[in-house]
């Protein structure tokens, strides 16, 4: 036998057992975004580095070290993507999406970063990503994290995640931030890690994110962004302060928090939890005015947010989630070719009439006791039983695994019937 070939470390294959889970939390992320307006987009997994490099910043972790960059056979620099906000607004541009109106936009798929593969951090992964153009109140980002807020309800986990808010300000007041930080980082230059001093000379504001406890207190002591706000994202941040107010959703203000990409400014947001160690943040979000116009476009407003699927799906309880169920109604058993022919047939029809049904037919043959085991293994409620008997007189046994009801004997013409009855499945 040839040696066997594994899949690149940090990208997952998510197994058949686990897909149910996924399936979930993807329908009720598109329940979500129809019940507040906003369509699907889809955009390619792609694109031209330039791209990225220009939205998310030359100097952020992403664009330095975690791209996955290669040349194209003609010699251009492509891109898989990092992240969707870039390319979503570059398909706005390129299709005229923002001219003169305001849009609700949706989209899911993997990203790619090349970081250290870790529990909850893979080089492959899923995100949901939700961006609204040409709204400039808080309104919408008060909409955005209500609308995140429901979601976990529906997922069974609004106990497990709390949600940390800031406001970044503008471009101007942050740079005017950015020169004091700089000082005075400069002035304890002797207590900053390796990491924070090439951050100081890089991206200063990502100081305030480092997780080394040696540099805790200093960073705590540091000059607060808040203080620094201009009159309009202060103003901005107390309305979206009290629309959650209103609403019942209750946040802790983190001025520490700055998120890792470039072109954020005023509102961010993070949806965090202690359930899955080092990696906690399962949402985050914020406002980016700037970017529209950054990458070619009239100046747009815009707020969104992404989500990761593997940190969402490892976090949905088992026993909520088993209320959906998967498993196949009924399995179509057949002996002998004859009979596998005619339940192929039959079992057409069924679905033909129910479309709801999920009936697993037994393919590759096999005596009585091979196909009953393969029934047991599906979780099928009902054994549908096509042999020599029933084939004689048009007929079907049915056996009830779960052990309910008495095994019995229907014509085939009344199989559709019986099973909308029994299952109780609308056709
Ligand atoms: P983190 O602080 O965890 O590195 P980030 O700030 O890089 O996250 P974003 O770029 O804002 O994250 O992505 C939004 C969400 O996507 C994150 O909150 C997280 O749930 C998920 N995510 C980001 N990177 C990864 C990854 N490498 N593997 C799995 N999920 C990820
Ligand atoms: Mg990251």
């Amino acid at each position: 036998m040839s040696k066997l070939i594994q899949a690149i470390r940090g990208m997952n294959d998510i197994l058949p057992d686990e897909t149910p889970k996924w399936q979930f939390v993807e329908e009720q992320f598109r329940k979500l975004m129809a019940a507040y307006g906003y369509a699907e987009i889809r955009f390619p997994i792609v694109e031209k580095t330039e791209l990225f490099k220009r939205s998310i910043g030359e100097v952020t972790d992403i664009v330095e070290k975690e791209m996955y960059t290669f040349e194209d056979r003609n010699g251009d620099s492509l891109s898989l993507r990092p992240e969707g906000t870039a390319a979503c607004v570059r398909a706005c541009l390129q299709h005229g999406l923002l001219y003169n109106q305001t849009r609700r936009l949706w989209y899911m798929g993997p990203m790619f970063r090349h970081e250290r593969p870790q529990k909850g951090r893979y080089r492959q992964f899923y995100q949901l990503g939700v961006e609204a153009f040409g709204f400039p109140g808080p309104d919408v980002d008060a909409e955005m994290i209500m609308m995140t807020a429901r979601l976990w309800k529906q997922l069974g986990i609004a106990d497990s995640v709390s949600l940390e808010l800031n406001s970044l300000g503008s471009a101007e007041s942050r740079r005017a931030y950015r020169d004091i930080l700089v000082a005075y980082f400069e002035e304890h230059r002797e207590q900053l890690d390796s990491d924070s001093l090439r951050r100081l000379e890089t991206n200063p504001l990502r100081i305030l994110d480092s997780k080394n406890p040696d540099m805790q207190a200093l960073i705590e002591a540091a000059p607060k962004l808040n203080a620094y706000l201009d009159e309009a994202s202060a103003e901005h941040f107390v309305k979206l302060c009290s629309l959650l107010d209103a609403a019942g959703i209750s946040y802790r203000v983190n001025s520490r928090l700055v998120r890792g990409l470039d072109y954020y400014s005023k509102t961010v947001f993070e949806w965090v939890t202690d359930k899955l160690g080092a990696q906690g943040t399962i949402c985050a979000g914020g406002r980016f005015d700037g970017l529209v116009e950054q990458l070619g476009g009239r100046a747009t407003t815009a707020m969104g947010f992404a989500m990761g699927m593997e940190r969402l799906v490892s976090l949905i309880d088992e026993a909520q989630f088993e209320q959906q169920d998967y498993a196949p109604h009924a399995y179509f058993l057949a002996l002998g070719e004859v009979a596998e022919n005619q339940a192929m047939q039959l079992a057409e029809q069924c679905r033909d009439a129910l479309p709801n049904l999920r009936l697993l037919l037994n393919c590759g043959g096999g005596g009585m006791k091979s196909q009953m085991k393969k029934a047991d293994r599906s979780g099928a409620r009902f054994a549908l039983i096509l042999a020599e008997n029933e084939l004689a007189r048009d007929e079907i046994t049915i056996k009830d695994l779960s052990g309910e009801m008495e095994q019995q004997t229907v014509s085939q013409s009344t199989l559709t019937t019986f099973l909308q009855s029994g299952l109780k499945i609308q056709g």
